[in-house]
């Protein structure tokens, strides 16, 4: 069968393979892969920045944004021919430290988890995978295509989760207002989800062009175009900071109204800033205000992406799919473009549902 792999650390090794059929060790339910997201983290692992082969092997199959359909599932397993699914992609790590042991891969202690398609296991980015039960989400068939946003939806429904906890610290916080810096998938997709709980939510990007403002506005939340400086004022209570770029972090550091929660969610390269720590740690202190990371999603967190996709309007979801690329051409798929939201590579032609 075909599939996208790469010698992981050498950059430009990646190529369209021909592989073994997926080995009944990767899991009891046979998949047909649909379709492929591609994101920032794929680019990276083709770049040789990133990545890591299975013990063993020399390539990794790439691919991590997975959306397929179950070609054979065991009886006991709960998932039948023809439903449509998406696997999550970290496993445990094998100590199992205790959040592992709990469930809770995402919050991994040791570091020593696995990931599909990114650490140490081979991804979806074939024309077939297996996967064990316990980590395949079902989506609901309605969504089509759209089922493929349920990996990234997953990574900020995780975010979003966490910040519900965080601001349970005070009983009486009521966030109204939300900040999304950022506006590729994940920045639009926490946006949807504070649109969502009821936010009045801002999204601050780096221009005023393109397709992302109309986006922007058709979702209901207001397009900044510009630096947080120039958002002087908002006092946010939630901020979602998606660029990963160092000054946009530094900016929204100590930005929320007083109580608030800034959660980083992107990952730039090292770039020093001029930062004043000490004004930081001040108005931190003074406004009982919180700064979080968070990476990855557990089963609870997709199982909420899956929701979360059910109840948006399946048009404005369809727009976040800017490029689709046929697997012939699955290297166009890594090449960022201008205009580009999220790209996907189609490995087997889907017949119906929106985002077409
Ligand atoms: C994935 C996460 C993963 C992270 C680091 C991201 O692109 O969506 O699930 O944990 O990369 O490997």
């Amino acid at each position: 069968m075909r599939a996208i792999t790469l010698l992981p650390g050498i950059a430009n090794s990646a190529r369209l393979d021909d592989i073994a059929e997926p080995p009944i060790s990767d899991g009891t339910i046979l998949v047909r892969t649909l379709t492929l997201g591609v994101c920032g983290t794929d680019r990276e692992i083709v770049s040789g920045a990133f990545g890591e082969a299975p013990p063993g092997s020399e390539r990794l199959v790439l691919g991590h944004e997975s959306f397929g359909e179950v070609i054979d599932a065991p009886g006991d397993s709960g998932f039948v021919k023809g439903d449509r699914i998406v696997g999550i992609v970290r496993r445990p790590d094998p100590v199992p430290c205790p959040a592992c042991a709990a469930g809770e891969w995402d919050m991994c202690r040791n570091g020593r988890y696995t990931e599909r398609g990114i650490k140490g296991l081979d991804g979806y980015g074939a024309e077939r995978f297996r996967i064990e039960p316990a980590f395949a989400v079902k989506v609901d068939a309605a969504l089509g295509i759209l089922g493929v946003l349920t990996e990234p939806t997953s990574i900020v429904a995780k975010a979003w989760a966490q910040v519900e906890r965080i601001g349970r610290r005070s009983h009486s916080w009521r966030p109204r207002k939300l900040l999304v810096t950022g506006s590729g998938p994940i920045g639009l997709l926490a946006a949807l989800i504070g649109m969502q709980r009821g936010f009045k939510t801002h999204i601050l990007d780096r221009s005023a062009d393109g397709p992302i403002p109309t986006l922007v506005r058709d979702l209901g939340a207001t397009h900044h175009a510009g630096q947080v400086s120039d958002l002087a004022g908002l006092d946010p209570d939630v901020v979602m900071e998606c660029t990963g770029a160092p000054a946009v972090i530094g900016g929204v550091m100590g930005f929320t109204a007083p109580g608030g929660i800034v959660c980083l969610l992107g990952i730039g390269g090292p770039h020093e800033i001029k930062f004043d720590v000490g004004g930081l740690n001040r108005t931190m202190v003074l406004d009982n205000n919180v700064v979080f990371g968070s990476v990855n999603a557990n089963r609870d967190h997709y199982d909420m992406a899956a929701d979360v996709l059910s109840r948006a309007d399946p048009r404005w979801l369809g727009r976040l799919i800017s490029r689709r690329v046929p697997l012939e051409r699955w290297d166009e798929a890594l090449q960022q473009r201008p205009d580009d939201i999220k790209v996907i590579v189609d490995f087997a032609t889907e017949s119906h549902g929106p985002g077409r």
